[in-house]
């Protein structure tokens, strides 16, 4: 490969490369960021900068970056079968591994995995399945999935339509049958409630539409345990046991959306067991592998692998790359060392409590209206009134601006509008902690002076 220095890369990338979710003529202008390598919890970019990674990579790398381990299990299966297929009564060794080691560590009640590549391609298993399990059933009817709005489920077009997002809607449209109801974002929604209240309110949302749209053709509710993209959403304590009663009172599925919640990110295997939700299906991905290979799956609950086994003849739905045989055993090496390195416990006990100490210490800044986090997630809310909760015009960008000093100042924290988030390595030691929890108050100071506010 013929080596090119930061600028010349810039230069190809903005020629030749879409990116997802930018805007091209900004890169073309700017230039893109270029990672070249990464170790535990730091990047460096072809400049040489060291930047310490507060997202891990797209919330997946839970295991942190640099361990062997899971590159040489890659390169063993390679060498022996690089890959076949999983289709017409066939399967490998990794695969079916894989499907052992996720059910015993998923709640009871999945026995099942359908493997994918993504957490989008989940999300369409989800939709293809859920409307199976149902006409399968004897209701063919029931095929509208209520989700929320600014919820993220992927984006290819079943993904993007079960997702709340508008702005996405308005790009390639939306499928149809798909409903959304409010979110549970108690600091701009919940008024004068507290979020008690306000989380009992917004989970009733559920009970109305299903009235509205008809209980004969309501299939199923999907929800993140906490919404991740739309800004690290946390629901209050109220929310999930009234989303399962109502649920369980229409007997419809219920899908909790595990791709940012599951390996870990709480304390717990999955999100569900925080919230102690009872789903019936749960799409996988990122943490799965801790990113290093590309793999997704669907857990399946015994109530819709019964039906769609017994039932049904053939399920008309799968990937070439469903079951990869090197990210299966990627992602069987990655559960093995969450576990043996007890990472999920020492979150629970350490590394989260110690996170979230030290994170809601930012609650002081003149721009934070509102700190939160749960597991090794968070969120600053930055707004123009503490007291009132006004944000800031939107043109003014201030989440990009900071987004900006962060890059510039070795951090990567992301935005979402003017809420920045992180959701690191599940492995960041304390030291790494300070460090990210103190360039995060350095550059919502530099973010400060550039808008004017002290
Ligand atoms: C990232 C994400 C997805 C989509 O996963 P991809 O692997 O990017 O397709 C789906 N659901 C949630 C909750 C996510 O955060």
């Amino acid at each position: 490969m013929p080596s090119y220095n930061t600028k010349q890369l810039q230069e190809i990338d903005g020629q030749h490369h879409l990116h997802p979710f930018t805007n091209h003529k900004d890169l073309m202008e700017k230039g893109s960021r270029i990672i070249t390598k990464a170790d535990g919890v730091y990047l460096w970019d072809s400049d040489g900068n060291k930047i310490i990674d507060g997202m891990a990579g797209l919330w997946c790398i839970n295991v942190g970056y640099g361990r062997r381990e899971l590159a040489d299990t890659a390169h063993r299966q390679m060498l022996k079968l690089p890959y076949y297929n999983n289709f017409f009564q066939t399967t490998h060794p990794p695969a079916i591994e894989l499907s052992k080691a996720l059910v015993d560590i998923s709640p009871p009640q999945f026995n099942h995995v359908f493997f994918t590549n993504s957490g989008s391609e989940a999300n369409d298993t989800v939709v293809r399945i859920v409307r199976h399990y149902w006409a399968l059933e004897g209701k063919p009817e029931k095929t509208v999935i209520i989700s929320r709005e600014n919820a993220y489920h992927g984006s290819t077009v079943a993904g993007s339509s079960l997702g709340g997002m508008k702005w996405m809607h308005d790009q390639g449209g939306i499928l149809t049958d798909i409903e959304h109801i409010a979110q549970p974002y108690w600091y701009r929604n919940g008024g004068e409630l507290t979020p008690e209240d306000f989380g009992l309110k917004t989970a009733q949302a559920l009970e109305t539409r299903i009235k509205e749209v008809g209980e004969n053709r309501v299939a199923a509710f999907i929800g993140e345990p906490v919404q991740g993209a739309g800004g690290v959403i946390i629901p209050p304590f109220t929310y999930w046991p009234e989303i399962q009663k109502i649920c369980e009172k229409y007997g419809i599925l219920l899908i909790a959306d595990e791709v940012i919640c599951g390996f870990g990110r709480l304390g717990e295997w999955f999100g569900s067991e925080y919230f102690g939700i009872n789903a019936d299906l749960m799409p996988i991905a990122k943490g799965m592998s801790s990113g290093y290979l590309p793999i997704g799956g669907l857990m399946v609950g015994d109530r819709v692998a019964n039906t769609v086994i017994n039932k049904g003849s053939d399920f008309n739905h799968g990937f070439t790359y469903s079951g990869h045989p090197a990210a299966c055993v990627v992602a069987l090496e990655n559960i093995r060392i969450l576990k043996e390195d007890n990472i999920i416990e020492r979150v629970k006990n350490k590394t989260s409590p110690y996170l979230q100490q030290r994170w809601s210490g930012l609650g002081d800044h003149p721009l934070v209206g509102e700190v939160r986090g749960i597991g090794m997630v968070g969120a600053l809310e930055l707004v123009k009134n503490k007291e009132t909760r006004e944000p800031f015009p939107k043109d003014q960008n201030v989440g990009m601006i900071c987004r900006d000093f962060c890059f510039n100042n070795g951090l990567i924290m992301r935005a979402v509008g003017d809420t920045m988030i992180i959701s690191p390595s599940l492995i960041m030691s304390n030291d790494e902690i300070d460090e990210l929890v103190e360039k995060a108050r350095l550059c919502l100071n530099l973010t400060a002076k550039e808008i004017g506010i002290s």
